[in-house]
């Protein structure tokens, strides 16, 4: 019961009556050694058509008690004991203390789930005036002496087994309302966790947007590699974020986070320049500059004007269409493909290269993709990187490749990292490959020694893979590495 854990098979019944010779009449008919269970088993047969399965403990535990306060005492500490009464037959005259109602109300106060049976001789209170004192029936029940003793021994037993089946059906109650509330701390749990992401997510932007400001947002350039001669042949642009206090943090983290907002137009354009300016700025310090490929966000594309925007830079950085190319992955030109194929066009049109990236992962056809203004594709690093050893993979390159050479388009294999993987791209007739096995994504400074550096070499074919080496007075120094061809 609420707060009260009752034994299972409560059998507990108090009878209060000032005449103690009702309680003798009460032992007679309820207590253990007047009672057989056959006797119950023919009375409940009696009543109800069948006898219940009855327990060994069948038998009523008898207490007394002959004045209303003693009765309601005796309730209070049963319950506090946790051994409450099921039933308690109260008498309504008991001179010279409470009347049986008075009781019932005030036992109904120490133990709302008691059920009582009114005993009375006389026809002094009416249904309705005990129900208007009490307030409740729905523990009640009103038995006229003198009484029958079945109607004693039916009222005992269908009260208790009532007080029981509420009793459980009390505690699933509350098992309910406790998986109830579990549950809904878990939502609340689960709402303050995705706030809390949610204010990370936009705090996290806010520092993106200060950190672009403050000098903390860079650009790194991977080369682009002409299999044949091992020339760098062009630069990739990769956005950096140097965060002040949790270091480095990768594009595929932030990138996303900036896309939920405006804030990828500003990083986009952000990229573009830098880059764009960088390339102009070696272009006239002397060193040999090579093509830039910019990666372009699909809600670049999405947002009217981007090929004014790119022109705009173009313009402002001195740059030369032919220099830039722009990267666009297949799921973000599918997704914008009829409104912005225009763009694309008329920005090919002025010499600007239209690459698709990560080739692969969108299960996109070329012969579909062939519609729009591209030039190159560039085949996702994780079909190359088991391309030694899966020969599925191999199988799906090897097609990418010959389609691709029909449609004239250029193909780039993205992610070589190892002589293996560049020995089989080599057999489909892989022209340009870019990946760690030639150089990782280097800084703006270091870019510019490796550009210097290979122009300077007599033999291209050698090796382009290129390794820094720390100086002993501090700084560092770009060095090739291996001789193998592959
Ligand atoms: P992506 O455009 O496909 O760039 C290639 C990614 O592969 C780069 O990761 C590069 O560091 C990495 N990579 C190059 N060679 C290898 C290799 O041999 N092995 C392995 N395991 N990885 C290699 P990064 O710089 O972390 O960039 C991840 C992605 O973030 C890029 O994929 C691109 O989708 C996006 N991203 C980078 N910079 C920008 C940007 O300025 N704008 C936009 N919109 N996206 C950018
Ligand atoms: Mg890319
Ligand atoms: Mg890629």
């Amino acid at each position: 019961m609420s707060g009260n854990p009752a034994p299972d098979g409560n059998r507990r019944v108090l009878v209060i009556d000032d005449n103690t010779a009702i309680h003798d009449d009460f032992r007679k008919i309820l207590s253990p050694s007047r009672l057989s269970e056959a006797a119950l088993d023919e009375f409940e047969t009696m009543l109800f058509g069948q006898s219940e399965q009855r327990s060994a403990d069948a038998a009523f535990e008898l207490d007394f008690a002959t004045q209303g306060e003693q009765g309601v005492e005796m309730v209070r500490q049963a319950r506090v004991t946790q051994r409450p009464y099921a039933v308690a037959f109260v008498d309504v005259r008991m001179p010279p203390g409470m009347d049986g109602i008075d009781t019932t109300a005030r036992i109904w106060q120490a133990d709302p789930d008691i059920q009582i049976v009114i005993c009375t001789a006389y026809s002094d209170h009416t249904w309705e005036q005990i129900l208007k004192k009490l307030g409740r029936s729905d523990r009640l029940v009103v038995l006229k002496k003198p009484f029958d003793n079945i109607e004693v021994l039916q009222l005992a037993d269908t009260l208790t087994q009532r007080w029981q089946s509420s009793d459980v059906m009390q505690r699933h109650l509350q098992m309910l309302q406790q998986v109830i509330a579990d549950r809904a701390a878990a939502t609340q749990f689960e709402r303050r966790a995705q706030d809390t992401q949610a204010r990370l997510r936009a705090g996290m932007a806010d520092e993106l947007r200060t950190g672009m400001r403050a000098g903390q947002v860079g650009v790194h350039y991977q080369p682009l590699v002409e299999v044949a001669t091992r020339r760098a042949v062009g630069l990739e642009a990769l956005v950096r974020w140097q965060h002040p206090t949790q270091g480095f943090i990768a594009p595929s983290l932030f990138i996303p986070l900036a896309e939920e907002s405006d804030l990828i137009l500003e990083l986009g354009e952000f990229v573009l320049r830098t880059a764009s300016e960088q390339i102009k700025t070696w272009e006239r310090a002397g060193v040999p500059v090579v093509p830039l490929a910019v990666n372009i966000s699909a809600l670049q594309l999405q947002r009217g004007g981007f090929a004014d925007s790119v022109r705009r830079v173009l313009r402002e950085t001195g740059m030369q269409p032919e220099q830039l190319a722009l990267e666009i992955t297949e799921s973000a030109l599918m997704e914008n493909m009829k409104e912005r194929v225009a763009e694309l066009q008329s920005l090919r049109a002025d010499g600007v290269g239209i690459e698709i990236d990560d080739f692969g992962t969108g299960y996109s056809s070329l012969s579909y993709l062939k519609q729009l203004p591209i030039d190159t594709v560039k085949i996702d690093r994780s079909f190359i990187h088991n391309i030694d050893s899966n020969p599925v993979d191999a199988a799906i390159v090897s097609a990418i490749f010959a389609m691709a050479q029909t449609m004239r388009l250029r193909v780039v294999a993205e992610g070589v990292e190892t002589q293996g993987q560049l020995q089989v791209l080599g057999r489909y007739g892989c022209a340009y490959a870019q990946g760690y096995y030639f150089s990782k994504p280097l800084r703006a400074e270091d870019c510019r020694k490796l550009l210097i550096e290979l122009a300077a070499r007599p033999a291209f074919t050698e090796t382009l893979r290129m390794a820094l080496v720390k100086e002993p007075q501090g700084g560092s120094r770009l060095v090739a590495v291996g001789n193998r061809k592959p």
